[in-house]
Order: structure tokens, then sequence, then C-alpha cells
């Protein structure tokens, strides 16, 4: 079996990242499996720079292959904010509602048109030999109103135009067939499966 910790603590990354990497061969943990571990401070200028202190730290500290995933809204109207800041856009304690609050709030005046934005993932896998990055990318359009019961953090905000609905509306499945940490994990999904099937034919 091969054991895999998954660098956080959001329940709700955690549920997406399960339902993607689903394979037997695959112990998934995560950092709420262990009372003691690092403390890490997002303080990367990008997601990749992010991700990759994550997953560095935590390998160094569990000594078991890890991947680490860095992840934000990028709103071009508005120069790219919150980007590296999504978590903490309306503050350092700031909770989803608070975020989403302030993004209407630099939103609203803005026609739908200019409302376009970017969920983007970057996912950090490392172990003793490699440390590989793996992206996705969801394009969709920032609404004024919350929309949809779902998901988490930015979710009833971030539109899909071709399913009519938002991230929150959808079900997990749905969600991932189309999200930026969808597409990142079954970039990842592929890579790992390719790496156990050499390990695992070399027992
Ligand atoms: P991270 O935990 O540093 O990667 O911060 C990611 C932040 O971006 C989260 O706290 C959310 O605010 C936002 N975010 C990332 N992925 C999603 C998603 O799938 N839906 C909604 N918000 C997300």
């Amino acid at each position: 079996m091969f054991t895999l910790i998954a660098a956080t603590t959001n329940k709700n990354k955690l549920i997406e990242i399960r339902k993607e990497l689903d394979d037997d061969r695959i112990i998934l943990k995560s950092l709420a499996d262990f009372s003691n571990y690092p403390e890490v401070i997002e303080n990367g200028t990008s997601f990749s720079e992010n991700a990759s202190q994550k997953a560095r730290i935590y390998f160094d500290y569990f000594k078991k292959p890890v991947i680490a995933d860095d992840s934000g809204l990028i709103v071009e109207a508005l120069n790219n904010e919150p980007g590296v800041y999504s978590a903490r856009y309306a503050g350092p304690n700031a909770d989803y509602s608070a975020n989403n609050k302030l993004l209407i709030e630099k939103i609203k005046n803005i026609p739908e048109e200019k409302r376009g934005a970017q969920f983007v993932c970057i996912i950090c896998f490392k172990d003793e030999n490699d440390e590989v990055f793996f992206k996705g990318v969801a394009d969709g359009i920032i609404l004024t109103e919350l929309r949809g019961k779902g998901g988490f953090g930015y979710d009833p905000l971030f539109y899909i135009p071709s399913l009519g609905k938002t991230y929150a509306q959808l079900n997990l499945k749905e969600k991932n067939a189309l999200s930026h940490r969808g597409k990142a994990l079954r970039k990842f999904e592929k890579y790992i499966r390719g790496k156990l099937n050499i390990q695992f034919s070399q027992v």
C-alpha cells in the first residue's frame, strides 16, 4: 500500500481529493489524522510557491509522500484579486462569508461581461525523489449575489455559464468534473498511477 498525506485541514478540499483519488493502493491521510504537525504560514507570491512550501515542510516532517494544494480566485477586473490572498481577502482571520461580502462589494458596479474570473489550483507532489506540479484552471463569472448552498468558499459566487449554475449548485461529482481542483487532481492521478504501476510491478 502507498500512504499519501494531503497537506490540508480543509474538510471540503479533502472530500474533493478523496472523491477523485479513488485507487485501492492509496491510503489517503490528511493533517487531521495527526495530532502534531508544523504550522505553515502561506506567504508565497504565487500558488506554486505556496504549494511547494507546504509540500516540502510536510514531507520533511512526516517523511512520507505529500500532496499540497494551493488554490484561489483570480478576477481580472479586480487586478487579479484576491489571488494568493483568497483565503484571507477580508483580513487575516476572515471567514468565507466575509470574503464573499467583500468580493460582492468590489464587483457589484462592474457589468457582467467584465466579471470574468478563473479559479486556479496548483497541486504539488513531493516524495524523496521528486517534486512535481499539476495545474487546473476553471473559467467562470462572478455573481453579485450568492447562489446555491453546496461547496465552500467562493462557490456561491462562481457561475459557470455553460451550466447556468454556480459551483455551489453542483454536487461533488459535477463540481469535480469541471473544477480547477478536479482538473489538477486528474493530472496528478494519472501521474501517481504511473508511479504506482512501476512500484507495484517491481514487488
Ligand atoms: P488555500 O487553502 O490557501 O489554498 O486557500 C484557498 C482559498 O481559495 C479558500 O479559502 C477559498 O476561499 C478559495 N478557494 C479555493 N478553492 C475553492 C473552491 O473550490 N471553491 C471555493 N473557494 C475556493
